[in-house]
């Protein structure tokens, strides 16, 4: 006889019915925050040596939490990069849960490993990286961003010449934060090449034609961007891996957020060039529709990863016994224990074939065209530049940079939109304007008209 456990599947049916009215809703409130403290006021205390209760607690978070939190998928949600997870990678996301996959080692997670290797077969071919190229799930861009620095600079230090050497690298001033605070903790120094618009491989030369001869020594290697986070900017990739050839330097592509749109052919010839890259980054949770979180990292040597990451240990050895056998991706990035996070996607594209994606991506694209146009005939707004790749950078004439987060608190406040403000570096000068960036294909013409309308 087994036990039926009547709370079990009572909290079980909860949470179903709960995700069910969550990915079939149609109409999404924009949460705002509140305090920690009137939030604290409203749940009162919920951590309790004898609990509270699985039923109050979720009543809670329906009641009260839930709605401060600002949904990435609502289709006037614009804001830095938003998301759009496909409803079969969020059911998938439960499974992952619930499955208790040790991703770490083939061993434990061959069924789970082998599902993600799938996924990322696709992305890497996207690249077209050379054979032997292939990638493992992070994080995110971040951890994904440290992990290449990372196999980068340890590969640099077999030389004896530089194992006692800090090393340097080089980016653009539109190169994601992440870069910076990276090379931070990999203790590498970096160097800006100061323009947002893109990278060519002549500023780079001229960049590295300026350095003393020990920095010229500890150069190893250059971090390009395949879609800047701010205005969707890709870099002369293929000039700047001509540079990396000639100077030996390990060349990055950082294409976490525009690495989506590899898929698309309206714009794929703009990453001419990422097919040379020593390492790519791409973030699946930005433009390839996974849940939260999922980033990437692809190498064209495996190898050289695994001389970097791969983690010894005594109790660790029988992950690499003969009999374990198999892809482990611990050995590529930074995290030992990791959730099988490619798992959603590999789902995904599974369910929907990958031609959904290309479509899915050209809409985006298309959404920051249409944008284009609107502003473009309205009288009192002004493109700052071109719409690139899903991003649009606009001025609305006459405003303040205090009138930009004026408008952007009120329309969150309604609970309408979500779109924020940035900066755009005009020669010398940083100009505040407004920002999309288009990711969920849902977003219509209309939710852009009512957008522009509010700015009165
Ligand atoms: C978002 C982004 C990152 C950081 O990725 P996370 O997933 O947020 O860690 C890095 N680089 C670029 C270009 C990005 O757009």
């Amino acid at each position: 006889m087994h036990h039926i456990d009547i709370e079990l599947i009572e909290m079980t049916l909860d949470v179903m019915k709960y995700v069910i009215g969550r990915v079939s809703a149609t109409e999404h409130q924009i949460g705002k925050p509140k305090k920690s403290e009137e939030l604290l006021a409203l749940v009162g205390e919920t951590v309790t040596p004898k609990g509270v209760g699985g039923e109050y607690a979720f009543n809670l978070w329906k009641e009260h939490l839930a709605k401060t939190n600002v949904p990435v998928d609502h289709p006037r949600n614009l804001a830095f990069v938003p998301a759009s997870p496909t409803k079969a990678a969020i059911m998938f996301d439960l499974i992952t849960s619930a499955s208790s996959i040790h991703g770490a080692y083939w061993m434990e997670g061959a069924g789970g490993i082998f599902c993600e290797n799938e996924a990322m077969k696709w992305i890497v071919s996207l690249t077209g990286l050379p054979e032997g190229a292939f990638g493992v799930f992070t994080s995110g861009g971040t951890a994904a961003n440290l992990s290449a620095i990372v196999t980068a600079r340890e590969h640099w230090r077999e030389n004896p010449e530089f194992k006692r050497e800090k090393g340097l690298i080089i980016t653009s001033l539109g190169a994601h934060s992440s870069i910076k605070s990276m090379a931070k903790v990999a203790d590498v120094d970096i160097l800006l090449v100061d323009s947002e618009e893109h990278l060519t491989g002549d500023a780079l030369m001229e960049t590295i034609s300026t350095l003393t001869e020990h920095q010229r020594k500890c150069l190893f290697a250059v971090v390009a961007t395949g879609g800047t986070t701010n205005a969707g900017i890709i870099d002369e990739l293929d000039s700047i891996a001509a540079v990396c050839e000639a100077e030996n330097l390990w060349f990055h592509v950082d294409a976490a957020y525009g690495g989506g749109a590899l898929v698309a052919d309206s714009v794929r010839h703009l990453f001419k060039g990422i097919e040379k890259a020593d390492s790519i980054t791409i973030d699946p949770h930005k433009w390839m529709f996974s849940p939260y979180d999922c980033g990437a990292v692809i190498y064209k040597n495996m190898e050289l990863a695994k001389n970097a990451h791969s983690q010894q240990g005594s109790y660790l050895e029988i992950f690499k016994d003969e009999g374990a056998h198999g892809f482990n991706p611990t050995d590529y990035q930074i995290q030992l224990t990791r959730r099988v996070r490619g798992l959603p996607l590999w789902f995904s594209l599974a369910t929907h074939g990958t031609d959904r994606y290309k479509e899915a991506v050209e809409r985006g694209l298309e959404l920051a065209q249409i944008a284009g146009r609107l502003i473009e005939a309205h009288p009192d707004l002004e493109l700052v530049r071109e719409p690139s790749l899903s991003c649009v950078l606009y001025r609305r004439i006459g405003w303040e940079p205090e009138d930009y987060t004026h408008w952007t608190y009120e329309n969150h406040d309604k609970g309408f939109a979500l779109v924020t403000p940035t900066k755009w570096k005009n020669g010398d000068t940083y100009e505040t304007c407004s920002r999309f960036c288009f990711i969920n294909p849902d977003t219509t013409e209309k939710d852009i008209q009512l957008i522009l309308e509010t700015m009165v």
